[in-house]
């Protein structure tokens, strides 16, 4: 994994981070494409400058923001013990591609590796607002050892869909299912074979 060094110039003194506790993910929301667009609409707020740890363009190019030892400026009540991640785009109505979400999972495997006791969140989780966006690939970021999209699929073949799960409930307690593979299609056999089990 490779972090791309930008040079800033802080309007004032950068504030050190005692504790590290959280690593919170955003979306940077169209507010601009390159950190030192990010940095200048951070000044133009009388903020220090840019107020993320890292920016993650969508072309998998990592930026460092703040020093990572250095207090942030992105969630607040939590910058005395977080590391703030921002992701070029708006999750609220785009998707993520490929390349900045592996470069994102390589970021966030990279800090978790550091800081082991650290919790991923997501901004909305700390504060009131809509950041990083519902479409945003929470899972498969803040998870990137523990799991894969495929991984999740296969978790969810034994599990029913929210709309059957009493039905599902009741065939497995009557015997009628043994509770395996929900999802799967049924032939007429199987079909006659469930309703002669109810009969019976
Ligand atoms: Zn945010």
């Amino acid at each position: 994994m490779k972090i791309t060094e930008e040079v800033y110039s802080w309007a004032y003194a950068l504030t050190p981070r005692t504790v590290t506790t959280d690593l919170i993910l955003h979306h940077e929301a169209a507010k601009g494409t390159t950190p030192q667009q990010i940095h200048a609409y951070h000044l133009s707020k009388g903020w220090a400058g840019i107020a993320y740890h890292y920016f993650v363009r969508q072309n998998g190019t990592i930026y460092r923001g703040r020093p990572e030892t250095m207090c942030g400026g992105h969630t607040a009540n939590y910058n005395y013990c977080s590391i703030g991640i921002c992701f070029e785009g708006n999750f609220e109505n785009e998707y993520m591609c490929d390349a900045q979400l592996e470069a994102g999972q390589a970021l966030v495997e990279d800090i978790v590796k550091r800081y082991p006791s650290i919790h991923v969140g997501k901004h909305k989780d700390y504060n009131a607002t809509a950041c990083p966006g519902m479409n945003f690939p929470f899972t498969y970021i803040a998870n990137p050892v523990k799991g894969t999209p495929e991984d999740e699929l296969k978790a969810d073949e034994d599990t029913p869909s929210e709309w059957a799960r009493e039905a599902w409930a009741w065939a497995m307690k009557k015997g009628i299912t043994d509770g395996t593979k929900p999802h799967d299609t049924v032939t007429r056999e199987q079909a006659a074979t469930m309703l002669w089990r109810e009969a019976k």
